[in-house]
């Protein structure tokens, strides 16, 4: 049965001919999703679909070729981070590695977790994360506090302490 929509399906204008080789992804967003692609398309003056698209154009050539091995990219991410975190309290990257620090990521992750040093008289004997010396019982030394229970004792010495 001939109708006004043989030409356009659904009632929407034929697509120009480039677009209409495009690829149509269909998928299902929360509604307050909806509304902040809306608003955000409507400040950028363009479609919802075309900001989609743009926002997915600029992830995917972001992540171009570093996508295949995303281990790589989380290492990566982290070290800068972890440079940048050095930075900020004041490091130097020259700053000679400590044989607590041979050991590498662990330590300074640990020390990452760290939300306060609590200054103690210690009991276990222990070792400083950070200068790798021996903390004997009846010493004095800074045990790390961390709101994650995964973590295992972080210690520090009271000359490591003063550095921080
Ligand atoms: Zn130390």
């Amino acid at each position: 049965m001939p109708s006004k929509t043989d030409k356009a399906p659904r009632g929407r204008k034929p697509a120009a001919e480039d677009e209409r080789k495009d690829r149509v992804i269909q998928t299902r967003v929360p509604k307050d999703l909806e509304s902040t692609l809306k608003e955000a398309a409507e400040q950028k003056r363009m479609t919802v679909s075309h900001l989609i698209r743009n926002v997915l154009e600029d992830t995917f050539n972001l992540v171009d070729g570093i996508v295949a091995d995303s281990s790589a990219l989380v290492e990566h991410v982290t070290r800068d981070a972890r440079k940048l975190a050095a930075t900020a309290r004041g490091e130097t990257p020259s700053k000679p590695l400590t044989p607590a620090k041979q050991g590498g990521a662990l330590a300074s992750q640990l020390l990452d977790s760290v939300d306060a040093w609590q200054d103690v008289i210690v009991n276990k004997p222990g070792q400083c994360i950070e200068c790798g010396k021996d903390l004997s019982r009846g010493e004095r030394a800074f045990r790390g506090l961390t709101s994650s229970a995964e973590i295992p004792a972080v210690w520090l010495c009271n000359n490591c302490i003063s550095t921080l």
